[in-house]
């Protein structure tokens, strides 16, 4: 076949894996939701800006150097991101990666988390702490639509790397790891129960 595959959008999912992690999960849980009923800044940011839900984004964004649960997290995230970069074929020759931020999300029905990217970062991901059956997943979207112009849809039995938008589902214990630039959203949640993420960043030094 005469066509080749040039500019891949690469997407990682895994899980976690490695000892104690249900027990990790646990105590991830616990601590997410005694910050969000703590976190008064991060309730009324929230109020704002994630009607329904709560998110530490806009008050506590470095969980990793404030909470040893997120700290043990981080560990078992580097991996995971270090296998990624491997793959995306990054010079990483006198550099480092390193967490720059993370911070929880609650969603409970009918919360969404419109189309967004993750400025000043590299690679960014999220892992699942809880997802009741049937909650909304990761929606990502082509980099290029805003290019497709004049171009017809694609049929609905399309390749996944040729349809415009790809929802990963949301697995609890699983991570997800896509390069910052990519735009991503999470539809309104269906689910009763709490959707549980954490989502981070890594930047490059
Ligand atoms: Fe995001």
């Amino acid at each position: 076949m005469p066509v080749r595959l040039l500019f891949p959008t690469l997407i990682y999912t895994a899980r976690l894996q490695g000892a104690g992690t249900r027990a990790l999960n646990r105590e991830l849980l616990r601590e997410t939701r005694q910050i969000r009923d703590q976190d008064v800044p991060g309730q009324k940011w929230s109020a704002r800006r994630y009607p329904g839900g709560y998110t530490s984004y806009g008050s506590l964004c470095h969980l990793q150097k404030m909470s040893s649960t997120f700290a043990t997290l981080e560990h078992k995230l580097r991996r995971h991101v270090h296998a990624y970069v491997r793959s995306l074929e990054m010079d990483m020759e006198g550099r480092s990666l390193a967490m720059t931020d993370c911070w929880v999300s609650v969603m409970t029905r009918q919360v969404v988390h419109g189309l967004h990217l993750h400025p000043l970062a590299t690679i960014s991901g999220t892992y699942y702490v809880q997802t009741p059956r049937s909650c909304s997943g990761l929606k990502l979207e082509d980099p290029r639509l805003d290019r497709f112009m004049a171009a017809p849809p694609r049929r609905a039995n399309a390749r996944p790397e040729l349809k415009p938008w790809i929802t990963i589902p949301a697995q609890a214990g699983h991570v997800v790891l896509f390069e910052s630039w990519l735009r991503h959203e999470v539809p309104p949640n269906p689910a009763a129960g709490e959707r549980v993420s954490i989502s981070f960043n890594y930047n490059w030094f």
